[in-house]
């Protein structure tokens, strides 16, 4: 059976929270690569968007030119993934899997009807060190990365035409669901013409996330049955 359905996650916020050393070491590599001390990214400036945006936009910030920042995105990549890599696992701050997911993912895994995968900032290589992390690496097909594009509306796109060389098929974007937690994933699905289901896990950002009215809104994925039957049947 061919599916027929397309359900593109987000991972940070969404599937997991990664605690907060993934951030800390990508500020340390900015720091390293560029020789400057004072960079530490906050959560606003990296929730919803992708890995070489915030580069980016943490370059400028300290006055790098745009021919310099193009030079030193992949090499403070590099760096970022080594300690990511080195440390992720053995790191003891808190990072958990939210309550529901396995199983919502479980559940969709079985079904034929359905292809599941990833619309990520992170890159294929750090989407990889943290779902394996969890054991949630396995469930998913296909992903567009911070690597495919800096902008976070161009990678449904590049995730549906994935899907459809995968499956010699045409997926059409009203087929596919963009999961996501920030306003970001919810503009992403709607520039694309897919599907939102948006999830507040971050109490703070619950009113603004309700007010953009995704297709649908969830604190948590706490009752995962509501949340699979709308994926299923909906
Ligand atoms: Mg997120």
């Amino acid at each position: 059976m061919t599916p027929t359905r397309l359900i593109l996650f987000d991972i940070d916020g969404t599937l997991i929270s990664p605690g907060r050393m993934p951030r800390v070491w990508l500020s340390e590599a900015i720091n390293e690569l560029s020789g400057e001390e004072e960079q530490h990214l906050t959560l606003d400036d990296v929730a919803g968007k992708t890995d070489t945006l915030i580069i980016e936009t943490a370059l400028l910030k300290l006055g790098v030119s745009r021919w310099n920042i193009r030079k030193m995105i992949y090499p403070i990549i590099n760096r970022y993934l080594e300690k990511l890599s080195a440390n992720y696992a053995s790191d003891s701050t808190p990072k958990f899997v939210f309550p529901g997911v396995k199983e919502i993912l479980e559940r969709l895994n079985w079904r034929e009807d359905i292809l599941l995968g990833l619309v990520t900032g992170n890159t294929p290589d750090s989407a990889r060190i943290k779902l394996s992390h969890f054991g949630l690496w396995e469930y998913f097909k296909l992903g567009a990365y911070a690597t495919d594009s800096k902008h976070r509306n161009d990678l449904p796109k590049i995730a549906l035409r994935l899907a459809n060389q995968m499956n010699h098929t045409k997926f059409e974007a009203e087929h596919a669901v963009m999961i996501g937690d920030t306003l970001n994933d919810l503009e992403a699905a709607r520039v694309n013409k897919m599907r939102s289901l948006i999830v507040g896990h971050h109490p703070y950002w619950r009113k603004d996330l309700r007010a953009g009215k995704p297709d649908l809104y969830v604190d948590d994925f706490s009752a995962p049955e509501h949340v699979l039957k709308w994926l299923i049947e909906s």
